[in-house]
């Protein structure tokens, strides 16, 4: 007889709880009734509409799931998302020195759902059974017509050849905070109860996710420092040649108003970090500091490592291997990746993210409405950074992108930068910040 998934599971259950009463035999300790067990395995019963699941609730993940609903009212949408609530990463450098509240940065990942009509599944998916199309989750199997990945970044500290006991300590005492959550909230403790001296950050090679964010991050905390009358200085050691992004902004602004405050060191290739005498040796010099955030390189994040859709690139390690123009995963038919997962060298932002995941939403509604393909669109990249707290001033840069053929690589094709950070016009500048961040918020939950 041919046992239905639903068996399957039922079998697996009772297994589960039959296994674990013999286990606990005799030793007294009590174990959860059949029923529990079996009641932990969620299941989305599958009608006959398409069913797109989208796996990550970042950026990517939100404008996707709410623009599949639109593209394609018919099919549902199941949204896997390992953390409870969505906090933005773009403006936490704010929230790190007191500018904003977490609540600004906080949303419902329920009201998302609710308002844009598709289902929001709280889990960590692990594991797919591609024949079945099933998606492994902690909360249970979901089964699917099509699979979105947006899983996001992971760090890869492997760049400084340091053992696995440094790199879990600089994971928990020194975290980069560039994923959110508790890392910000230490670095935002660390910020707060500084109390003078040297404060290290650094920046990584490669394409690491938010080019200009290390750079506005060093600005609003020396700013912070200075305001507190502290002695105490910003230590920016950069392993590329130069600012990667909005040099001239950056440049001005950390000689003119942080020049005490903030020193920025290129070329600072990291070649030792020793937390016992709190020293970091860099190719050229050797720095010691009283507190520090290690911002190691990026790569694609772990689940597409695990699903096997991960591949090195020129960029990263372990990036999404797709067709970079359909985001399709090379092999495989209906499973897609974008965001800061994706190989291209598209900056990796929350804009960039949001306008990718649109058309990587309407490449997959035209599959779902059987209607032809529609050609490449290229993301959009706006990036506003703060280089003062008071007053807020800010920088700009946008773009779109252009595949160079003979190159073989994506390159920004028409960039606009506004650099000028004093008066009025910086002052402006950083107002619009606020403006995006507000419409960004409410593009993807409202
Ligand atoms: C300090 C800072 C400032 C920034 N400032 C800006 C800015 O001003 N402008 C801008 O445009 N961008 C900015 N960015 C960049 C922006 O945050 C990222 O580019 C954006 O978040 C990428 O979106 P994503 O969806 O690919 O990844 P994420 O937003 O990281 O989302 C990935 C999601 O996938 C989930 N996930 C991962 N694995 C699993 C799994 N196995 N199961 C279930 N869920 C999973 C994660 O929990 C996460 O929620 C900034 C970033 C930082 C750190």
């Amino acid at each position: 007889m041919k046992l239905s998934r639903r068996d399957a599971l039922k079998v697996s259950g009772a297994f589960v709880a039959a296994t674990a009463i013999n286990a606990c035999n005799g030793i007294g300790v009590k174990t959860p009734a059949k029923e529990t067990i079996e009641s932990s395995f969620v299941e989305f019963p599958k009608g006959n509409m398409p069913r797109v699941v989208v796996v990550g609730g970042g950026w990517s993940g939100l404008s996707l799931a709410k623009q599949l609903k639109i593209e394609a009212p018919q099919a549902e949408i199941i949204l896997v998302e390992q953390r409870f609530e969505f906090i933005s990463c773009p403006m936490s450098n704010l929230w790190l020195v007191d500018k904003i509240e977490l609540e600004y940065l906080t949303h419902d990942y329920l009201q998302g759902a609710r308002e844009n009509n598709y289902t929001f599944f709280q889990a960590s998916a692990y594991g797919i059974d591609k024949k079945q199309k099933i998606l492994k989750t902690s909360n249970g199997d979901i089964e699917y017509d099509y699979l979105a990945l947006a899983p996001g970044i992971d760090y890869d500290y492997s760049a400084w050849g340091i053992g696995k006991t440094l790199e879990n300590r600089l994971r928990n005492e020194y975290p980069a905070a560039f994923k959110p959550g508790s890392e910000h909230m230490t670095l935002k403790n660390k910020i707060a109860n500084f109390q003078g001296g040297n404060f290290i950050f650094t920046v990584p090679a490669g394409n690491y996710r938010c080019l200009p964010a290390p750079y506005e991050r060093a600005c609003m905390v020396a700013d912070y420092f200075k305001s507190k009358g502290l002695k105490a200085k910003v230590i920016l050691l950069d392993e590329n040649n130069d600012i990667t992004i909005k040099e001239h902004g950056f440049h001005t602004a950390m000689q003119e108003l942080y020049k005490d405050y903030l020193e920025y060191v290129p070329n600072a290739k990291i070649q030792e970090i020793d937390l016992e005498n709190k020293r970091v040796i860099t190719e050229f010099d050797e720095f010691t500091f009283e507190d520090a955030s290690f911002y190691p390189h990026v790569r694609g994040a772990k689940l597409l490592e695990i699903l096997g859709f991960a591949k090195d690139t020129i960029y990263n390690r372990m990036e999404a291997n797709i067709d970079p123009f359909t985001y399709e995963v090379i092999g495989e038919e209906n499973i897609f990746v974008s965001g800061d997962a994706r190989p291209m060298g598209f900056s990796k932002s929350g804009n960039t993210s949001n306008t990718e995941a649109k058309h990587v939403a309407r490449l997959i509604a035209r599959k779902i409405n059987k209607q032809p393909a529609i050609k490449w669109e290229s993301p959009v990249t706006v990036c506003i950074s703060l280089v003062s707290i008071k007053p807020e001033r800010g920088i700009f840069i946008h773009s779109e992108y252009a595949y160079n053929q003979k190159a073989g690589q994506f390159e920004f094709a028409t960039p606009v930068t506004d650099e000028i950070w004093r008066g009025k016009h910086g002052e402006q500048n950083a107002a619009s910040a606020y403006d995006w961040a507000n419409a960004m918020y409410l593009d993807m939950f409202n």
